[in-house]
């Protein structure tokens, strides 16, 4: 399995590695910081570069279970055991991790369940099932309040037997944690979310910056989906 370099430091840009497979049109390798496609969250686009050897790639995707760094079409690939070095397009990454960071605190000013949600550096989107109609400004000035307020964010691992020990900790959270899968990621922002997440975020709410309500859109009696920018 590819070690996960970007759920321990997310804001780690590239890193050496090793190829341990490769195919007609992807790379693995043993330890890597592009993330992959899920949790709504893009995968990550950027270069690999080996001695004598360049090649984009142009999206990340767990394949089989594991992590694949897909290459742009007629890239040549380095073989298996070659010494590789990846950089992911770090500019678009970090609006990534700005949108999903705001994504939880529009979800802390939003208590309603959550039914989906999408993340792109221009525009992402959460949908929410309710019926009650969303007051835009209100809620824009209560995220802005929580990026001034500058909210430590952190993630640590947790066992499901610590999580039994700790139930208070299961009803503070948002979303209930998946169950069976060994350890769970938690996502905390002091004081304002706490649930199991993925993916990659900031580690100061004050990161988000400049964050603005787009189109609220009905999306059934029962479903608003609520659309956010970042404003630069
Ligand atoms: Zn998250």
């Amino acid at each position: 399995m590819t070690k996960d370099l970007f759920r321990e430091d997310s804001y780690l840009r590239s890193c050496t590695a090793i190829v341990t497979a490769c195919g007609d049109g992807f790379v693995r390798v043993d330890q890597t910081v592009f993330y992959p496609l899920g949790g709504g969250q893009p995968g990550d686009t950027g270069s690999l570069s080996w001695d004598g050897g360049k090649a984009r790639i142009t999206d990340t995707r767990y394949v089989d279970g594991d992590i694949a760094h897909l290459l742009e079409i007629g890239a040549s690939v380095p073989v298996v055991g070659t010494s590789v070095e990846l950089a992911i397009d770090w500019e678009r990454r970090y609006r990534h991790m700005r949108m999903h960071t705001a994504m939880h605190l529009l979800g802390s000013v939003l208590l309603y369940p959550v039914t989906g949600g999408n993340i792109s550096a221009e525009k992402s989107r959460l949908d929410f099932d309710m019926e009650d109609s969303v007051d835009k400004e209100a809620v824009g000035d209560a995220l802005a309040r929580l990026v001034t307020e500058d909210h430590a964010v952190s993630c640590r691992w947790i066992t499901e037997e610590e999580l039994d020990a700790q139930p208070e900790l299961v009803r503070t959270m948002s979303v209930q944690p998946p169950r069976g899968k060994g350890a769970i990621r938690l996502l905390e922002i002091e004081g304002v979310d706490l649930q199991p997440c993925g993916g990659t975020h900031l580690r100061s709410t004050a990161e988000v910056g400049a964050v603005r309500i787009g189109k609220v859109e009905k999306k059934g009696r029962q479903n608003r989906r609520v659309n956010i920018h970042l404003d630069d």
